[in-house]
């Protein structure tokens, strides 16, 4: 009855237009997605509520994937529910479990494939009062912005002994004189221009919109030089050639930033793992490619705080196609006990909320999480690490951050 009443996210010259009443597909998700997104949404509904009273709404269009999806139509990743965020453009997901041995590698990496949602968008920063196992968590203030769609990922992968493997080894050896030991399996690591430079284009627009001081290439040059040596030298070429005057390279500086440009730098990506660590203030945004990416996210998260709290996007800015995503997985031991941190999935509602234009009601559901917070207040993960900390259950940990979002 309520989808009548919504309408479709519009993307105009490049821009999402969003109605007052935008329908919203949303994945519960698998394992504890459900107890997780029962918590949220009342949250996302609260905040809009409060933000501009009847006048805006999300109408929620639920569409299903994972286990629910094949308990229902002996299918995975149903075409309708890829249609309905092709539809919607903007949607939000729970974890799924990944199916193992039925054909498909992964649910998530296969709708990031077919939305070509090609980054992967994870701001990092620490709420005060989460445990961290660092001293100065609050020094960690980071967006990662992680290729989706090449790297190791595209699954181009020959299983050792196997005939095909053994055709493709002869192949290496016979043209280009390439030794691989007769047992190996292969994987194929494609790096391309493309899908470097839109990736790395996507990181310094929203630098700049952001008015964040500097963007870094994360890479592994220095040994795998024709992808992510040739990464680097795409991501400094796209930054010279289509933001001249509003960015400057560290090599152009001098190694002195410029007032009101963006500086563009690079690290190693072992280097960038201890300095993330040691000098975390010196990172901004991050621009890197898959697997990087994959580690970095994960390492980061675990810095302030651990993945119960870690918001993700998935996002392909050209088509506007983006779905928001707890980074966590299923968790399913803890399945159906009301038990787990939703704010994950809480935060990667703000962060869609944002992308809509709705910013308003995303700071409110900051606010309201980091007051939560505070009042130590919190759930089982959150709370055997804090002292004098009360533990509470999903569900009343999201009714806390409701209360704490009204002034
Ligand atoms: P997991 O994230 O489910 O669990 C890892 C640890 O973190 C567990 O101890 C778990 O109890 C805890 N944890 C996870 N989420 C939490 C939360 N919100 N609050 C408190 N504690 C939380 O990872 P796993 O066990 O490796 O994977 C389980 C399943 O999830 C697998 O099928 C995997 O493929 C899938 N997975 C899905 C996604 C996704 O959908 N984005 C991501 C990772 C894993």
């Amino acid at each position: 009855m309520a989808l009548a009443a919504g309408e479709r996210i519009a993307f105009v010259d490049g821009r999402l237009v969003a109605p007052d009443r935008p329908i919203i597909p949303y994945i519960e998700g698998d394992g504890t997605g459900p107890d997780i997104w029962r918590a949220a949404v009342r949250v996302f509904d609260r905040a809009v509520e409060l933000c501009w009273k009847r006048k805006r709404r999300i109408v929620w269009k639920e569409v299903l994937a994972g286990e629910k999806a094949f308990k229902e139509t002996k299918n995975w990743l149903p075409q309708e529910t890829i249609e309905a965020f092709q539809e919607h453009r903007v949607g939000i997901k729970g974890p799924l479990t990944t199916p193992v041995g039925e054909g498909i590698r992964s649910l998530n990496v296969a709708l990031r494939q077919k939305l070509d949602l090609y980054a992967c968008v994870r701001p990092v920063r620490h709420f005060p009062g989460v445990p961290s196992p660092v001293k100065e968590p609050q020094k960690v203030d980071m967006v990662v912005f992680r290729e989706n769609t090449e790297d190791v990922y595209v699954g181009f992968e020959l299983e050792s002994g196997k005939e095909e493997t053994k055709d493709l080894l002869e192949h290496l050896l016979k043209k280009y004189g390439w030794h691989i030991r007769p047992d190996a399996g292969i994987g194929i690591k494609p790096i391309s221009k493309f899908g470097s430079q839109r990736l790395v284009r996507a990181a310094i627009d929203y630098a700049l919109a952001r008015k964040r001081k500097s963007v870094t290439l994360v890479h592994k040059g220095n040994i795998q030089k024709f992808t992510e040596g040739a990464f680097r030298s795409w991501g400094y070429q796209l930054a010279k050639e289509e933001y001249r005057n509003r960015v400057i390279t560290w090599e152009d500086s001098g190694g002195k930033p410029q007032k009101g440009k963006l500086l563009i730098k690079d690290a190693i990506a072992d280097a960038f793992f201890q300095q993330a660590l040691t000098r975390p203030e010196e990172f901004d945004v991050i621009a890197t490619m898959n697997l990087n990416g994959d580690y970095m996210s994960d390492a980061l998260a675990a810095q302030v705080g651990g993945l119960g709290m870690a918001p993700g996007g998935n996002i392909n800015y050209e088509s506007g196609y983006a779905i928001f995503e707890a980074t966590h997985g299923t968790a399913p031991k803890y399945a159906g006990l009301d038990k787990v941190n939703p704010s994950s999935v809480i935060l990667s509602g703000a962060m869609m909320l944002d992308y809509m234009g709705w910013s308003e009601a995303a700071r409110k559901i900051e606010g309201g999480i980091e007051k939560t917070l505070a009042s130590r207040k919190v759930t089982y993960d959150l709370a055997r690490l804090m002292d004098g900390a009360e533990e509470i259950s999903c569900s009343q940990f999201g009714a806390l951050v409701c209360e704490n979002m009204e002034e």
